[in-house]
């Protein structure tokens, strides 16, 4: 795999050694298309009951629950954790006390590594794996394997894009620069001001220092949401359909209280089942988290429009990729992202505002005005 200047990864053949056998066209998910499951999709929604669980989860920590139950009938579960250079990788696990490194969204494109190899050889020796990843990650897994597995089951997330490594490794460098300390922990949808908010928290050596901040105040999260940073791909996603090869999808649920009036509203999993074998599981998961069965259009309606449609990159892409490589880190930051007076104000009376219960008020008006 090469990088590419923007910090994304590609595979190039080594012409010396080629063999021309064909397989790495005929296992590319982009060329070859593997088929969705052909049985119609459940959707629910859930929560899971150990409320420090989903605190620390991105949604309602479905996750989690499913880690918890492959891991107890002896098995191994993959998923994107934060490497000791705080890259994100896939790394496959059977230790419960690892489960909590999976938690929590990194929107940075996760290196797959070896661990569709790994995920073969456990299949092999009869092992329960459960892989989750993009749907591309799914899709490539799922051809790399060119054969059904009953012992392997697979969660695919609804996806937004992948954003650079290479802008990750920049931003933490600057911060670490900033702040004068190193980055012990990166969180990039905290619930540290309630789960409408998305917010990153950074955690450093220096205990005193306080990272959090939403858009109004993160690069790194602003980049995201402007489209700059994702992967060209990203952009006309092939994957973007309810239908879907995996077992599970999970996404967002942004107003469970809608589906249910028994949820609260600290953060929920949409949970898509593709398959009987997701249904199977499923049931045995139902001890963990509290559920209510969907309506599938009202989900997608509410909360989907990532599950059908890729964004438009902005116009300022590749631009942005090549001060990147140019500029140092804040002049970038100032360009893309200029502090402005108001943008001043919001950070510093958020904590405030969030204190005496004033900012969630703040920010649904300011979304009824944008919607
Ligand atoms: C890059 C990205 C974009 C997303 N975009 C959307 C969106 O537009 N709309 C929406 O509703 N939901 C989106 N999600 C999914 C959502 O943020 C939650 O992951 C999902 O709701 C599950 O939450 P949870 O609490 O059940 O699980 P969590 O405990 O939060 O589980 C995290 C899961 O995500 C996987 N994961 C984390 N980072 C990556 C990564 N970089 N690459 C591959 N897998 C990863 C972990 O392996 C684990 O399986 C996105 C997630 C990612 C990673």
């Amino acid at each position: 795999m090469k990088e590419d200047n923007e910090g994304f990864r590609y595979p190039e053949v080594n012409t010396k050694i080629c063999i021309e056998c064909g397989l790495c066209e005929k296992i590319c998910p982009i060329q070859n298309t593997p088929h969705n499951n052909n049985e119609i999709t459940d959707s629910y929604v859930i929560q899971h009951k150990n409320n420090e669980i989903r605190r620390d989860s991105t949604s309602g920590g479905f996750f989690s629950a499913i880690c918890d139950y492959v891991i107890a009938q002896n098995g191994y579960v993959f998923g994107a954790v934060y490497n000791e250079k705080m890259e994100v990788v896939h790394y496959g696990t059977n230790q419960k006390e690892e489960i909590k490194r999976f938690r929590g969204s990194k929107y940075v494109q996760s290196q797959i590594g070896n661990t569709y190899q790994e995920t073969k050889s456990l299949l092999l020796k009869g092992y329960l794996v459960c892989f989750s990843g993009t749907p591309c990650q799914i899709a490539g897994l799922k051809n790399f394997l060119r054969k059904e597995y009953t012992n392997l089951i697979t969660v695919d997330l609804v996806c937004r894009g992948n954003p650079s490594p290479l802008l990750l490794k920049k931003y933490l460098a600057y911060q670490e620069k900033y702040y004068n300390s190193k980055i012990t922990k990166v969180k990039f949808r905290d619930k540290y001001y309630g789960y409408d908010f998305s917010t990153m928290t950074l955690e450093f050596q220096n205990e005193k220092i306080q990272y959090h901040y939403g858009m109004e105040g993160d690069p790194m999260l602003k980049f995201f949401f402007l489209d700059l940073c994702s992967k060209p791909a990203c952009h006309q996603c092939k994957f973007k359909t309810i239908e879907r090869v995996s077992d599970f999808t999970i996404f967002d649920c942004w107003n469970a209280k809608s589906f249910t009036k028994k949820m609260d509203k600290k953060g929920a999993t949409h949970v898509f089942i593709h398959s009987s074998k997701g249904h199977e599981v499923f049931e045995q998961l139902k001890s963990y988290f509290h559920y209510q069965k969907t309506d599938i259009q009202q989900a997608v309606r509410q909360d989907g429009c990532m599950i059908l449609s890729s964004t438009t990159p902005s116009k300022n892409r590749e631009q942005f990729f090549n001060d990147l490589n140019s500029l140092p880190f804040d002049k970038v930051q100032k360009k893309y992202f200029p502090l402005t007076l108001k943008r001043k104000l919001i950070i510093k009376l958020k904590p405030f505002l969030y204190y005496i219960g004033v900012f969630k008020f703040y920010m649904r008006l300011k979304n009824k005005k944008h919607a």
